[in-house]
């Protein structure tokens, strides 16, 4: 892969259905082809049972605000005039944990619990990034 200069993050090959689900608004897991549990982050053996035959599904997108907290600085150029960001953990409806942030237009506070969803932001490289705000 050519190097970059940008933000975005790195598209591994192994992650490349992620981010072709991403590009349709959609948010794409792995999931243990063995037992049905979903995955994050991407891994090539299930948490839970250790199995290795492991694809990409989509998921719902959906889920509940597990833990949170507010960014105030950041050196990367993506949070670049969007400070503060809240970080959260999202528990997918799907039984997993899934680190990201609020949207950028998310102000007011989350609380533990709130219904959220995924929504996609485009760093300046056009690159989707899943983030979530308030369901209601
Ligand atoms: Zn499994």
């Amino acid at each position: 892969m050519a190097e970059s200069s940008s933000a975005a993050p790195e598209i591994e090959e192994r992650s490349l259905p992620f981010f072709e689900a991403a590009e349709r608004g959609v948010l794409a897991l792995q999931r243990c082809q063995t037992c049905g549990t979903f995955l994050a982050p991407v891994r090539s053996r299930c948490s839970s049972c250790g199995g290795t035959r492991i694809a990409w599904a989509e998921a719902s997108g959906s889920g509940r605000v597990w833990s949170h907290g507010r960014l105030q600085r950041s050196f990367l150029p993506e949070h670049e005039g969007k400070l503060p960001l809240t970080l959260v953990w999202v528990e997918l409806d799907e039984r997993v944990r899934f680190a990201s942030r609020l949207a950028a237009s998310e102000r007011a506070p989350v609380r533990t619990g709130d219904r959220v969803s995924v929504v996609f932001e485009r760093l300046a490289d056009g690159t989707p990034v899943p983030v979530f705000r308030r369901a209601d």
